[in-house]
C-alpha cells in the first residue's frame, strides 16, 4: 500500500507534513512545491500506483471526480479563466514523481503555461494503422 522510498506516498499519508487543502479516507491534495501557478493543487491517493496505467477503477474514478471537485473551487477562489487537469504516465510524458497523481492548474487567458506540441499532418494509412492497432 505505502512504498518505503516514495515521497508521495509519506506526504498524502501524513508521514510528512505538506500544505493540504483536502483529505478524505483514500485522497489527500495538497499545493504543488513548485506550482505553475498559484493554487496548483496535486490530488494524491494515499495508496501507491506508479501511475495511472497500473492504478485500480476505483482510485482513479474517484481521484478524477474529486479533480474536478478541486478545480471548482480553485477556480472560484482565484477567479481564472479556466483548469487544466493533467496527469503524466512514465518519464517520456514528463512523470519526474512515479506515485499517481494528478495537477489541477489554474489558467489565464494571459498565462504563459505550455502544453504544446507540433502536430502531425498523417495519411489515411495511418488513421487505419492507428484503427488496426487500437479497435
Ligand atoms: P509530474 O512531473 O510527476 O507530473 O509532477 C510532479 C509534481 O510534483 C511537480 O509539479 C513538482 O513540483 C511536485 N513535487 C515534487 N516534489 C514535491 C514535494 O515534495 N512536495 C510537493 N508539494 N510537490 C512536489
Ligand atoms: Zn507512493
Amino acid at each position: 500500500m505505502i512504498k518505503d522510498d516514495c515521497i508521495f506516498c509519506k506526504l498524502a499519508n501524513g508521514i510528512f507534513d505538506t500544505n493540504t487543502v483536502y483529505e478524505d479516507e483514500n485522497f489527500r491534495v495538497i499545493l504543488d512545491i513548485a506550482p505553475a501557478a498559484k493554487g496548483h493543487c496535486l490530488v494524491l491517493p494515499k495508496k501507491h500506483f506508479e501511475n495511472a496505467l497500473v492504478a485500480d477503477e476505483d482510485t482513479l474514478g474517484k481521484g478524477m471526480i474529486l479533480a474536478a471537485k478541486i478545480g471548482k473551487k480553485v477556480k472560484e477562489a482565484y477567479g481564472c479563466d479556466g483548469i487544466n487537469i493533467v496527469q503524466n504516465n512514465g518519464e517520456a510524458a514528463g512523470q519526474t514523481v512515479f506515485h499517481l497523481h494528478i495537477h489541477v492548474i489554474p489558467r489565464y487567458n494571459d498565462d504563459t503555461v505550455k502544453f504544446e506540441y507540433d502536430s502531425l499532418e498523417l495519411k489515411d494509412e495511418d488513421f487505419k494503422e492507428a484503427l488496426t492497432k487500437l479497435k
